[in-house]
């Protein structure tokens, strides 16, 4: 029996906290496509892990979240482990128009998050609705 069937409660967003010796702060196991088989397979994607370092870090849960709400990270990762950044055009269409607005994102890897973007807002609220409505909101 799998932890997640063990404890996992269908209708909430479970939230798991587990200790390790790497630096994974925290994941939120998710599809890139085949949102709606959210609620077929609920309760085994409403979870959210958080190692015990990324508890310390004030943003590792919110960013899990975004993550959890469909958000994507405002850079993306190469088939190297590279970071690829978005260009002004891309991070304009998820609501960022500054280094500043870039810095403080949620979905950045910044130590001085703060906020989302009203469009990240939006799309964390839609998909809510769409799919995750089966979810006690
Ligand atoms: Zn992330």
């Amino acid at each position: 029996m799998s932890i997640i069937s063990k404890y996992a409660n269908q209708g909430s967003i479970n939230v798991f906290i587990f200790k390790t010796e790497s630096n994974l702060l925290g994941f939120a196991p998710g599809f890139t496509s085949g949102w709606q088989d959210y609620k077929i397979l609920s309760p085994f994607y409403d979870v959210i892990f958080v190692s015990l370092e990324g508890l310390k870090d004030h943003n590792t849960l919110t960013h899990e979240l975004g993550h959890w709400f469909s958000l994507d990270h405002p850079f993306i990762i190469d088939e190297r482990g590279q970071i690829v950044y978005f260009n002004k055009e891309e991070l304009s269409e998820i609501g960022i128009n500054s280094s500043k607005e870039y810095c403080i994102n949620h979905m950045n890897y910044s130590c001085c998050s703060s906020t989302f973007t009203d469009v990240q807002l939006h799309q964390q609220h839609w998909f809510a609705k769409t799919y995750r409505n089966y979810i006690a909101l």
